[in-house]
Order: structure tokens, then C-alpha cells, then sequence
């Protein structure tokens, strides 16, 4: 059977409008001081779909004093954290208004689709209303001291935060550093992705619509190596969040060292999806699949490293390749596609290299390893079979819809196995047996664990990595310990 391929030459819906294009800072928007602007594409055609504003050191310069003085001197600085919060419930309402425009200008630029977009924008409406109701309830406490003394603490924010994202879930990446940052009255500076500036863009017109005081929010469209360096160095911020790969976090650290800023890193993961044999088959099937080929592989908790008892190996792989080879691939804009175009053609060769890796290492191509067509970025879901742990496919996060199939015996086996890996995004286990459910869940070195299900992420529930998949947390009451300051107040009583 081949590849389903949708018809892609007529678009279903007229191309989303792009409105912003511009730096914003200080509530303007404006051109980079330097007047450089960058192309952005449409990934699913290569074709150029706007021409941006690319910051620079001296953007970053103007942006970080625009939010320094938000912090210190501007309404932001005295509103009361309720006023915080009702403005981000204003922000939520106006991006849940705009939800279905702003997921098509998603698709168009990252090229996922258009359901995808979809329940992203939920995602970032969640995350915006469940940091909302945190902004008034960030607590100090008191402290039983020694002596004549009341001792108590404040939670301040951090200060100027410098945001970095990357490009593979744009708006809710944003929603996630934007979320308990804001609850806790910090300012920020952040530069979107160079592949996807545009659906920051719109909505951080909508966080100037919703009421944020100048300065409070400001977006810098630009490269890594500029923009993103300048923004690491400056002096005045004070913390970076960064979303990307483990060796951009690596140059980032060390930079950050020099003016000891705060840091906090969600990088990569070559996660273990494990299946057991007395697994509800159809459900795992169903799971396995949508672990890896969501988002077309690009995902940083991918289930990547699929490991199956070796009793069901056989018939669960045949059951997993049918279904790669019916994924519709096609338009992200067409309703009907249920795997758009990779970001770029960048990533488009990353992910062949490691095909011709996983052949010539001695793996066995099942299904995929293929370009689809010649247009646009799109690559045919892949299945890699006799793979061995130390192959390149199964070490390395290729964030493409590349599986690498892993057969194990026993729960021992499987554990030492996922776990020999530096990385630690994520994990699941797939069975009936609680017992095994349990430990796998106990001893596995990850940050997120998913029994019977996979990719179920919520904006209550912690987020982030074990070992080189990161440092801190995202999402939860967990990080509002990285975007506060604790401040002890001792008095002298009597
Ligand atoms: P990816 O492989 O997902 O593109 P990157 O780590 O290269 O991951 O990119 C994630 C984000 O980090 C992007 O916004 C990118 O511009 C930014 N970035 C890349 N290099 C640097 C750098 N040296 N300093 C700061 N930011 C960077």
C-alpha cells in the first residue's frame, strides 16, 4: 500500500491574513533599529508568506528598558495582583474569540494541522485562565524564629524575563512561559522562533487590546545568534526560559554565567513508549502511533523509542505500519489531513539523514523513509524494525515521524534499557497489571510518566525534564517557583 497523499493543490479556505509584522515594544510596534527584516514561509509550500522585523542587540536593548521600567515605575509595577489576574482572563477571552483565526495562521506557519492548531489554542485559553486565577494567590508565609522576632516572606517577582521559544508549538509555548511569568508580576521580553513569528505577533496585539500597560509585554521577531544571544547577555534581565535544543540550553548556561541570571531549560527527549503484551492491543496501537506521529514527530515528549514485549512484537509492528501508511498527508489547512509538512527544509534533511543512518547502521525499513512529493516539507511516516539500543535512530532525538522498534523481555530489562539514555522528558507504560504500571512509573528517570495513554498534558500538571531534557518546571503551582523571588522580613518585636 502506498502512502496516503491528499490533493494539494487546491487550498479549502482562503490563506489566514497577516496583520503584524512588526517588533512590539513598549506597546508600539516598530521596525528594527537597523530597518533588517527576515523572510517567514509557509512549510507545506516553501513559499514566502511575509517579510518580518528582525531585531537586533540594539531592539533588545530598547525592549529590556521598555520592560525594566514597566516593572519598576509603570501601573504594572503597583496594580493589585486581582487587576493582574482579570487582565489575563481578558486575554483568554479575546484569544478564545480569535481561537479559529489564529489556529489557521498556526498551520500556515509551522505547518501543523489545522486540528492540531485547534486544540493548541485551547491549550494556550487554559493556561491563560488557570495562571489567572494563580495571580492572586501567591502567598508568602510565615516563619517561627528564634527569639523576639516576627519573620515572614514576601514572593516577588523575578523581574525582567527574557522568553525564548522555539517553533513547534508557538502559540502554546508562549501561553506557558507567558502564563506564570504575568501571575507573578514579572515583565517580559520574549523572541518567538525565527520559523514562526507570526501568531506571536497577533497575539501579543491582542495582550495590547486586553489592557497590559506598556512595556509589560514585548516581542522581538529575530535569529538565535542575535537576538536571542543579545537578550541572554544583557545585564538587566534577570531570568531566561528557554524551550529548544539541549545545545542551544548548553551555549545559553554558559552565557547566562556570566551575569549569573536565573535559568530554566524544557530541551529534548527520546522518550520510551513501552508495551506490554497483556496491553488492551488496540489501544496501544492506537497510543503508540499517536506518540510518535503527532505533530509529525515534532514533539519534545515523542514517542520516539517504542519498546515491545517480544511476544506481541510481530503483529503489533504489522498493525502500526498499516496505519502509518493510510496518515492522510496533505494541505495543514484541509480539515481532512491528519499529518502536515515537517517546519522546514532544514528539518526535512535532518530527518532523511537519519533514515539513510537507520539503513545503513543495519535497521529494517518498514514503512516511510520517504520525501512526499517535491513540494513543501513533508515526510511519509516511518517505521524502523531490529533496532538496536546504540543505533543512531535510537539515541538521538530526530524530531521527525521516525519510530525506532525496540522488542524487550521483562519489566527489569525494559527500565535499565529506557533509562540509558541522557535524556528524560517523558515516558509511558501500556498494560493491565497495576503492579507493572507502578514501578515502571517509580523507576523511570522522567519527568512526566503516562499510564495507558500518551501526549496528555494539562495546564495544572507539572512539566519539564529528568537529566539534559531540562531544569525546573512548566505549568502547575510548580512554576511559579521559578518566576518568584522569596524575601525573608524579620522584625524585632518589643
Ligand atoms: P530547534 O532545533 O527547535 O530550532 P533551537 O534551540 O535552535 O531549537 O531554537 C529554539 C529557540 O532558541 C529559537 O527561538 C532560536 O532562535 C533560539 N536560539 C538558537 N540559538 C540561540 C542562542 N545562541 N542564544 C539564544 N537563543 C538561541
Amino acid at each position: 500500500m502506498a502512502q496516503a497523499v491528499l490533493e494539494r493543490s487546491a487550498r479549502t479556505r482562503p490563506r489566514p491574513a497577516i496583520e503584524f509584522t512588526k517588533l512590539l515594544i513598549d506597546n508600539k510596534w516598530v521596525d528594527a533599529a537597523d530597518k533588517r527584516t527576515f523572510e517567514t514561509l509557509d512549510p507545506s509550500t516553501g513559499e514566502v508568506i511575509a517579510s518580518v522585523a528582525e531585531a537586533g542587540a540594539a531592539d533588545v536593548d530598547r525592549a529590556v528598558k521598555a520592560a525594566r521600567r514597566a516593572l519598576e515605575t509603570g501601573p504594572w509595577s503597583t496594580m493589585d495582583a486581582a487587576e493582574r489576574g482579570l487582565l489575563m482572563y481578558r486575554l483568554a477571552d479575546l484569544v478564545a474569540k480569535h481561537a479559529e483565526d489564529l489556529a489557521a495562521l498556526e498551520s500556515l506557519n509551522c505547518g501543523k494541522t489545522i486540528t492540531d492548531s485547534r486544540g493548541d489554542l485551547e491549550g494556550v485559553v487554559n493556561t491563560l485562565r488557570y495562571y489567572a486565577g494563580w495571580a492572586d494567590k501567591v502567598e508568602g508565609k510565615t516563619v517561627p524564629v528564634r527569639g523576639s522576632f516576627l519573620s515572614y516572606t514576601l514572593r516577588q517577582p523575578v523581574g525582567v524575563i527574557g522568553q525564548i521559544i522555539p517553533w513547534n508549538f508557538p502559540l502554546l509555548m508562549l501561553a506557558w512561559k507567558w502564563g506564570p511569568a504575568l501571575a507573578c508580576g514579572n515583565t517580559i521580553v520574549m523572541k518567538p522562533a525565527e520559523q514562526t513569528p507570526l501568531t506571536a505577533l497577533r497575539v501579543a496585539a491582542l495582550a495590547v487590546e486586553a489592557g497590559f500597560p506598556a512595556g509589560v509585554i514585548n516581542i522581538l521577531n529575530g535569529y538565535g545568534e542575535t537576538a536571542g544571544a543579545a537578550l541572554v547577555a544583557h545585564p538587566d534581565v534577570d531570568k531566561i526560559a528557554f524551550t529548544g535544543h539541549v545545545d542551544t540550553a548548553k551555549i545559553i548556561q554558559r552565557q547566562a554565567a556570566e551575569t549569573l541570571k536565573r535559568t530554566t531549560f524544557e530541551l529534548g527527549g527520546k522518550s520510551p513508549n513501552v508495551i506490554f503484551a497483556d496491553a488492551n492491543l488496540d489501544d496501544a496501537v492506537a497510543g503508540a502511533f499517536h506518540a510518535i506521529y503527532f505533530h509529525g514527530g515534532q514533539c519534545c515528549t515523542a514517542g520516539s523509542r517504542l519498546f515491545v514485549e517480544a511476544k506481541i512484537h510481530d503483529e503489533f509492528v504489522e498493525r502500526l505500519a498499516h496505519k502509518a501508511r493510510a496518515r492522510a498527508i496533505g494541505d495543514p489547512l484541509d480539515d481532512a489531513t491528519q499529518q502536515g509538512p515537517q517546519v522546514s527544509l532544514e528539518q526535512l534533511d535532518k530527518i532523511l539523514h537519519y533514515v539513510d543512518l537507520g539503513k545503513s547502521q543495519g535497521a529494517r525499513l518498514v514503512a516511510g523513509g520517504l520525501r512526499v512529493g517535491d513540494r513543501g516539507y513533508y515526510v511519509a511516516p516511518t517505521i524502523f524494525d531490529g533496532v538496536k539500543d546504540e543505533m543512531a535512530i535510537a539515541t538521538d532525538e530526530i524530531f521527525g515521524p521516525v519510530v525506532s522498534v525496540l522488542p524487550f523481555g521483562s519489566i527489569d530489562e525494559v527500565v535499565t534499557r529506557a533509562n540509558a539514555t541522557n535524556y528524560g522528558l517523558a515516558a509511558a507504560v501500556w498494560t493491565k497489571d497495576i503492579d507493572k504500571a507502578h514501578l515502571f512509573a517509580k523507576h523511570v528517570k522522567a519527568g512526566t510518566v503516562w499510564v495507558n495513554c500518551y501526549h496528555v498534558v494539562d495546564a495544572t500538571t507539572p512539566f519539564g525534564g529528568f537529566k539534559m531534557s531540562g531544569q525546573g518546571r512548566e505549568n502547575g503551582e510548580a512554576a511559579l517557583e521559578h518566576y518568584t523571588e522569596t524575601k525573608t522580613v524579620t522584625v524585632k518585636l518589643g
